[in-house]
């Protein structure tokens, strides 16, 4: 998502930082380009207008053109508007003391609404809520199924009530969830292709029966110009206090999502980018201008990271500074980088890092995790503990067990040494510290 825009907007903000002083002209120009960058990514016209009046309005003041670094004051007050137009600051979802709270979304035919659902479900749960899914969408074919498997697959029970009957179905499972002690609903509900007067009248019809602590919209963000008549009918009639923009993880150009908070007013909550059932993030303005703008999204990463550092992985972080750094760690590091998406996911996330992705074609060929993976599970338990007797014959030996070459073998053997020596230098450092804490 917002690669040619991420690329464009890049290449604007790194020409003026080329150029040391700036004259009227040069904002002017630049200005010209994030306009048409903004329309090339589909983003409402209006939208645009609005962004680039104000932000030329502030690139414009003697304090910018005058200042000792005015290129870094451009690209500031760019990120700056960029973030103010995504939504400034993170909204949360707003629960109530309310037993159970009932959350319902609703969209298009084919936004995500079902899988956001269930994401959103996955997602209370491990904050520590107990979910409850009602499957109103009784017209789309296998809606109800497709929710009834993502909830056996995130352990959450799906209330399909009559199968028939949307605001039935709601009221049933606003009182199955009073009886099976659940906290909250989510109401799934149907979506048509094109916005028709029958389901906003039954959305509505839902609305009123449950009513619900918190509406969303599931927003498409391959939508484009289009979105601002699909949010506005739904703003008129069910109204809403948040969107979920999913397909983030898509090659759209992402007009829609830089839109829905300028054309609604309302709040970006959650970013869907994936299909599977953990793949929803709490929605950050500021780190998705920072993305947009190419500065990376560190924090995003440190956030990942700490969500799966756990007590074990960090006492073996001790473990490899006392013992060294074993063939059995370096498999643990590898499934790790996968469990947070890959390194194509990661290195996206860096600064400069959508760039980088697409000089390996979009994607890193991740093809290599398996090979290493291969290697390391042919190895004897001596030879992952101590891999430094790995000799040319147990070289021979690993490569033919994994369907790899001598050359493979070598390459792991050459990244384990660079981790363990790694490893060496921190425990040399940590010695130093605890020696030195002793001599005081
Ligand atoms: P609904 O008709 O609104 O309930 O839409 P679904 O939840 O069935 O989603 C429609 C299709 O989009 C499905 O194939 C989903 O797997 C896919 N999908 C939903 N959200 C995402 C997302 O964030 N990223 C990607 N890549 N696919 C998604």
């Amino acid at each position: 998502m917002f690669n040619s825009l991420s690329d464009r907007l890049t290449e604007t903000l790194d020409a003026l930082r080329g150029k040391g002083k700036l004259t009227e002209a040069d904002i002017a120009h630049a200005m010209r380009d994030i306009r048409m960058a903004l329309l090339e990514a589909d983003v409402n016209f209006k939208v645009v207008k609005d962004f680039v009046a104000k932000t030329r309005e502030r690139c414009m003041t003697a304090e910018v053109l005058e200042s000792l670094t005015p290129a870094q004051n451009v690209v500031k007050i760019v990120l700056d508007e960029l973030t103010e137009l995504l939504g400034a600051t993170e909204s949360k979802l707003v629960l109530s003391n309310r037993i159970p709270n009932v959350i319902m979304l609703v969209g298009l035919q084919g936004s995500g609404k079902t899988t956001a659902a269930a994401k959103l479900a996955y997602l209370l749960k491990k904050q520590g809520k107990s979910p409850l899914l009602a499957a109103c969408d009784v017209y789309r074919p296998a809606a109800a199924d497709q929710l009834a498997t993502l909830g056996a697959e995130i352990g959450v029970p799906v209330f399909k009530g009559d199968g028939t009957h949307p605001v039935a179905i709601a009221q049933g499972a606003v009182r199955e969830a009073v009886d099976t002690m659940k906290n909250v609903v989510i109401v799934d509900t149907a979506g048509r292709l094109q916005i028709d007067e029958a389901m906003m009248a039954e959305a509505v019809e839902i609305k009123r029966a449950v009513k619900p602590d918190q509406v969303l919209m599931v927003v498409d963000a391959m939508t484009g110009q289009d979105i601002v008549n699909v949010v506005t009918t739904f703003a008129e009639r069910t109204d809403f206090d948040g969107v979920i923009i999913s397909k983030l993880d898509g090659d759209a150009r992402g007009g829609g999502a830089l839109s829905v908070r300028a054309v609604t007013g309302k709040p970006i909550k959650f970013a869907s980018v994936g299909e599977k059932p953990d793949a929803l993030e709490v929605f950050s303005p500021e780190r998705m201008a920072k993305r947009i703008l190419g500065m990376g999204d560190v924090i995003g990463i440190i956030e990942k990271a700490q969500e799966m550092a756990d007590a074990e992985q960090m006492a073996a972080a001790e473990r490899m500074l006392r013992e060294g750094f074993t063939m059995t760690d370096m498999l643990e590091q590898m499934r790790s980088v996968r469990k947070m998406g890959g390194m194509s996911k990661i290195l996206s996330m860096l600064p400069g890092g959508q760039k980088a992705l697409q000089q390996f074609g979009g994607a890193m060929d991740e093809s290599i995790f398996d090979r290493n993976e291969a290697m390391i599970l042919s190895m004897t338990k001596a030879e992952r503990d101590r891999p430094g007797i790995i000799n040319g014959q147990r070289r021979a030996r690993i490569a033919r067990g994994s369907g790899t070459t001598p050359a493979d073998v070598n390459t792991l053997m050459k990244q384990w040494g660079e981790m363990n020596k790694m490893f060496g230098r921190m425990r040399s450092m940590a010695n130093d510290m605890a020696g030195s804490k002793k001599n005081k």
